[in-house]
């Protein structure tokens, strides 16, 4: 197992990585960061949970030009949540530098109160493709500085039909660019996006290594569910439980039931 410093990585940048508590990089960091920092185009496929968003932000903040004065890098993103996740880890991980401005730009919030914020100036937007056309369409968005362009959850995107919208937006943006796709499945449709947004792309995969799971699985047959729920829980004592339930309904009827002082004991 390598560690973040066998990486070409600054020590400023190796000392926030300590202080947020990352050790070691996964393997598609491992991979994408000194392929990106070198500037390739690149194609990465790697399941959920794998570190992608790291993989792509720490080598976009490490670049990031701080003379300048327009945005330099431009995320697209399928959902708001995804867009204040990957904001939220970008101004992590941009701790060690002086003023990085992350602004988030998606649909259903107010379009005047992100044109402000675009106007006090951003070095990283991040936006869904809906809002992020919207405001190209406005001319109240400078993209004729973006330096590096990361589509994220591509997969996703094309599944809620944002293909056209994303090539929009991209046919926009500078040709002398870096380019970088992040996915964690990798559907034929996808050439659609590759073959006019990448340029020669370097192709990273991180198969799905199946690792044998320590969970112990036990089977009951009950009668009355609520009650076994309620014994099971006291017999096991559990810190965390996870319980599904089928509908809305029998969840709010299941949290009640634990939360009311005569369910657990
Ligand atoms: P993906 O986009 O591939 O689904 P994320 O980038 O959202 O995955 O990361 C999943 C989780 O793993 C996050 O909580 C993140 O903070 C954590 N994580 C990322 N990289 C590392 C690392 N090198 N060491 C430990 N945890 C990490
Ligand atoms: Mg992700």
């Amino acid at each position: 197992m390598i560690s973040f410093k066998d990486l070409p990585l600054p020590a400023d940048v190796l000392d926030n990585l300590t202080s947020l508590g990352y050790k070691t990089p996964t393997p598609i960091q491992e991979e994408a960061i000194p392929a990106i920092l070198k500037g390739k185009d690149i194609i990465a496929k790697a399941k959920t949970g794998s570190g992608k968003t790291l993989a792509f932000a720490l080598p976009l903040i490490l670049k990031l030009d701080e003379t300048e004065h327009f945005p330099q890098a431009l995320i697209i993103v399928p959902t708001r949540e995804l867009c204040e996740q990957i904001a939220g880890e970008c101004k992590k991980l941009a701790r060690y530098k002086a003023d990085v401005k992350v602004i988030t730009l998606y649909g259903g919030t107010s379009l005047t109160k992100q044109v402000s914020s675009l106007e006090k100036g951003a070095d990283i937007l991040v936006g869904t493709p809906g809002r992020l056309l919207d405001h190209f369409s406005r001319e109240t968005i400078h993209l004729g500085q973006i330096k590096t362009l990361i589509l994220d959850e591509a997969d996703r995107m094309l599944d809620m039909g944002f293909a056209d919208d994303i090539l929009k937006i991209v046919s926009n943006l500078p040709k002398q660019r870096q380019s970088l796709l992040f996915s964690a499945t990798y559907p034929e449709n996808i050439n659609k996006l590759t073959k006019v947004i990448l340029k020669n792309p370097l192709e990273i995969k991180v198969e799905r290594k199946e690792t044998k799971v320590a969970i112990e699985e036990h089977v009951y047959r009950v009668d009355d569910k609520e009650k076994a729920l309620l014994a099971t829980l006291q017999h096991y004592q559990p810190s965390l439980a996870l319980v599904f339930c089928n509908t809305k309904v029998k969840t709010a009827e299941i949290s009640d039931m634990l939360d009311a002082p005569k369910g657990l004991t």
